[in-house]
């Protein structure tokens, strides 16, 4: 555990709060009375059965779905539903997805750019610089003129953090960011997500890749049929689950 990680929780400030969340789909009751506190800087790695409501959850969180009760707040105020608001509060909430979802054509660079111009008004010069930094950071800065399809996926993910990031987000979340990468570009982006962990980024991160778990996160919550069934360290979880849910899960990904 870091310092860094140690001080941040010292003077814990709680970023996310889901407070008794209930979706359904139809009769489905995807997710069930989810009560989940993440504070700033802290890393929470989400884990589960395929169909457990990860995803959902992560989109509950940036209102790409709505919900029928409890409540959802990011930084202290509540997403309203819609509007031009909506957008504003939205970019708090950096989302990246399995499928990296780059405009086809629009350069590396204008994909960064895009967002900060539009929503957040911020002068072009200005966006291309912060662009062109984020870029640097996430080692793809060389790639910068080129269109998407000139990219491997594990650049194009990689840009695909650089362009949340562009909208200074409070919280990042990952919904199984390398689950569509070949094996060999997987560590490309992790190490990328390890070193935004230890920038002390507020991160939720849908994964399996229990390296990057050991490696950054500081917490583990096992979803299963909707509900958080257990949480602990990484070092708790992986070695000593407390469910049977938890035990049946680990011994077939392990
Ligand atoms: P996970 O990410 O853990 O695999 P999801 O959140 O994607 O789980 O899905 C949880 C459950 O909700 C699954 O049973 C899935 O089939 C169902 N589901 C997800 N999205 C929809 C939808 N748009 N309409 C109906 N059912 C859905
Ligand atoms: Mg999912």
């Amino acid at each position: 555990m870091s310092t860094a990680a140690e001080a941040s929780r010292a003077t814990a400030r709680p970023l996310v709060v889901m407070d008794k969340v209930n979706k359904h789909y139809g009769s489905l009751h995807v997710l069930q009375d989810i009560d989940l506190t993440i504070n700033a800087g802290e890393v929470v790695i989400l884990i589960g059965p395929s169909g457990s409501g990860k995803s959902t959850l992560c989109r509950t969180i940036n209102r790409l779905e709505t919900f029928e009760s409890g409540a959802i707040t990011i930084d202290g105020k509540a997403l309203p539903e819609e509007g031009k608001e909506l957008a504003r509060l939205r970019s708090d909430v950096g989302m990246v997805f399995q499928s990296f979802n780059l405009f086809a054509h629009k350069t590396i660079l204008e994909n960064v750019t895009l967002g900060p111009i539009k929503v957040r008004g911020t002068k072009k010069a200005d966006a291309d610089k912060r662009a062109r930094e984020l870029l640097e950071r996430v080692g793809v800065a060389h790639q910068a003129d080129k269109y998407p399809a000139q990219l491997s996926g594990g650049q194009q993910q990689r840009v695909a953090i650089a362009r949340s990031l562009a909208m200074e987000p409070k919280v990042m979340l990952f919904d199984e960011p390398t689950s569509a990468l070949d094996p060999e570009m997987i560590n490309e982006v992790l190490d990328v997500m390890v070193e935004l962990a230890k920038s002390g980024m507020t991160m939720i991160v849908v994964t399996h890749e229990m390296g990057f778990a050991r490696k950054a996160a500081d917490r583990v919550v096992f979803m299963a049929d909707g509900q958080i069934v257990e949480q602990a360290t990484p070092e708790e979880f992986f070695t000593n689950p407390q469910s049977n849910r938890a035990k049946d899960f680990l011994s077939k990904i392990l």
